[in-house]
């Protein structure tokens, strides 16, 4: 088919009605991080990136929707024609796939549907009334066969950043960018729908970590030409850790480029062993996300060189949040236990955590067992409601609980851990603060750097500590929010007049947010809408960039070879 025209898009909003779980959405810490934490709840719409990636990577022009109501998509079907539509969902999502694909059946009854995403683990049997393809492997690469380009052409990756997370409604100008590293995981947890859905693999979307650091050089440029303020990266790699040449790699560049880095990125203990926490700040990593799950859970991932708590308390001194994720509904675990292991986890203090019960999602080897063990509940097996398919809730037979039980559990330990370790803002700026306190003196100059760039975060975050004093959820952490605003001003000084105004906006911004969500009101996601490329460029221009991709380039600030950066900027060019 000559220049077809593809349109992209992600489920339509809005989320979290009637029936829905309320952890599926456009958000990723608000439903399932800080969700318990009120006001302090992070609010940040992430992009579902594999849309943007696909369209950056084909030959042919396409939109891509993120978030549309169903009347921008009917608007969209109305103005535009296209040939196909690829519509991204999860299985908690497969009920808005169904509606969409009736409105594509009134308005664009010719255009053929393509399914894509971790809800195509259902079965074909399901799926087909929806979709005239089926996409169960990496994207990028189904769409080029699909579309006649070539498969094993080089990957790009688009300049997609979303807004930094805030909190009070506090508006905030800067913005995050986001790189895949790579999709898939070798782990193999036996409950991971990402890893089993790529067969245990690992896809590489960056092969080297020249590749990587020359990115993040670009993120940075197209950031300057678009006019925003870049504050971080969001590193899309499961465990970015276990890829040790690559991850050494890219510290080489970043000390030979001696500009410290913000990055969130996942790791496991296993990942995160193989390296000294001084490498790990120099790399810049400041939030990282890792595993716990449970302490008899017995995961590989989970067994490193240091032991748990040596490892945090090492990675927190040098200014690294972690982001703690926990299990429940192990058989193993009753009540005491989780008690135990919840215990465990406060000790160590992370900044953010989450609780997911033990999920059996299709295609996993955990569903596999539960099926065959006849655990499976009948509410789920016989007609299940997909809606709840989001770890928010146990499909299956448990010794010690029922489904409510966990469910009941698992909002009393999000509420618990809220209650126990304080507002995640205020232990991320704890962790910045201890980091910028014992680095500022390091023999070594970008820790130095680090340093100045964690004590500037700590100082902007300072305002935060008010609404913690008035607001926060009991007396203890109250008291610690006023200590620790005593600690900042005794180490950097106090705070200015400017500061102070600052301080006292935070809150009546806290009241407005706590009404805004009491109301529900402008808790959705708006629609973004984006032209790939923006200027579409003849077929034979982009087939010049494809052929010349393979030729590398020096980077000048990191001194090293890349070809996929030449390739990325040469894309951009063309575009
Ligand atoms: S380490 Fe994480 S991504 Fe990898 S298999 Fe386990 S749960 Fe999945």
């Amino acid at each position: 088919m000559p220049n077809p025209h593809i349109l992209f898009t992600t489920v339509c909003r809005p989320f979290g009605g009637e029936g829905e779980g309320d952890s599926v959405g456009a958000e990723l810490f608000h439903p399932q991080i800080t969700r318990e934490q009120g006001i302090f709840s992070y609010r940040q719409v992430v992009r579902c990136w594999a849309l943007d990636y696909i369209a950056h990577n084909i030959e042919s022009s396409s939109v891509v929707l993120h978030y549309p109501s169903e009347r921008e998509f009917v608007r969209e079907l109305k103005k535009h024609r296209y040939d196909f539509i690829g519509i991204n969902f999860v299985v908690a999502t497969y009920h808005k796939v169904k509606r969409m694909k009736q409105l594509i059946e009134i308005y664009a009854p010719d255009t053929k549907v393509i399914l894509g995403g971790y809800g195509t683990v259902l079965s074909d049997e399901e799926l087909s009334p929806c979709g005239d393809f089926i996409c169960r492997e990496e994207g990028i690469g189904f769409m080029r066969k699909l579309l006649g380009d070539n498969p094993e052409g080089p990957i790009m990756h688009p300049y997609a950043p979303i807004d930094a997370p805030s909190v009070f409604s506090y508006p905030r100008r800067s913005k995050v960018a986001h790189i895949t590293g790579g999709l898939g995981c070798p782990n193999g947890c036996d409950f991971c729908c990402t890893s089993h859905f790529f067969k245990r693999k690992y896809i590489p979307f960056v092969k080297s970590g020249e590749e990587l650091y020359g990115l993040m050089l670009l993120m940075k440029k197209e950031a300057e030409k678009a006019g925003d303020d870049i504050s971080g990266f969001i590193l899309i790699d499961e465990d970015f850790f276990l890829h040790e040449k690559r991850a050494r790699e890219f510290l080489q560049c970043v000390r030979e480029g001696g500009k410290p880095l913000s990055i969130m990125g996942f790791g496991s203990i296993r990942g995160l062993s193989k390296f000294t926490a001084d490498e790990i700040a120099e790399m810049g990593f400041e939030v990282i996300w890792t595993a716990f799950e449970g302490t008899e859970s017995g995961f590989h991932k989970l067994k490193g060189i240091q032991s748990i708590p040596e490892l945090y308390a090492s990675l927190k001194s040098r200014g690294i949040a972690l982001l703690t994720s926990m299990i429940i509904g192990f058989p193993y675990q009753d009540k005491e236990q989780v008690m135990k292991e919840f215990n465990i986890i406060a000790e160590l203090g992370p900044s953010l955590w989450q609780v997911l019960i033990y999920f059996a999602f299709p295609g996993t080897p955990l569903h596999e067992q539960m099926v065959r063990e006849g655990r499976y509940l009948p509410k789920y097996s016989d007609n299940p409601d997909y809606r709840t398919f989001d770890g928010f809730s146990m499909h299956f037979t448990h010794p010690y609980f029922t489904a409510d039980e966990m469910k009941n559990l698992q909002r009393e330990l999000f509420r618990k851990y809220y209650e126990t370790l304080g507002p995640s803002l205020l232990r991320n700026l704890r962790v910045w603060f201890e980091g910028y306190r014992s680095l500022r003196n390091s023999s070594k100059k970008l820790l130095r750097l680090r340093a100045e760039e964690l004590g500037k975060c700590v100082r902007g975050g300072a305002a935060a500590t008010y609404p913690a004093m008035f607001f926060g959820p009991n007396k203890e952490r109250r008291e610690e929010a006023k200590a620790f605003l005593r600690d900042i001003e005794n180490e950097m000084g106090p705070l200015s007049a400017k500061e102070r105004v600052l301080c006292w906006a935070t809150v009546p911004l806290s009241l407005w947010t706590w009404m805004k969500s009491r109301l529900n009101l402008f808790q959705q996601p708006k629609l973004l809408r984006i032209q790939y490329p923006p200027t579409p460029a003849p077929r034979s221009e982009r087939k010049a960039v494809e052929l010349h991709s393979s030729f590398p380039v020096t980077i000048p600030a990191a001194g090293t070879t890349c070809p996929s950066y030449s390739c990325a900027v040469e894309s951009k060019n063309a575009e």
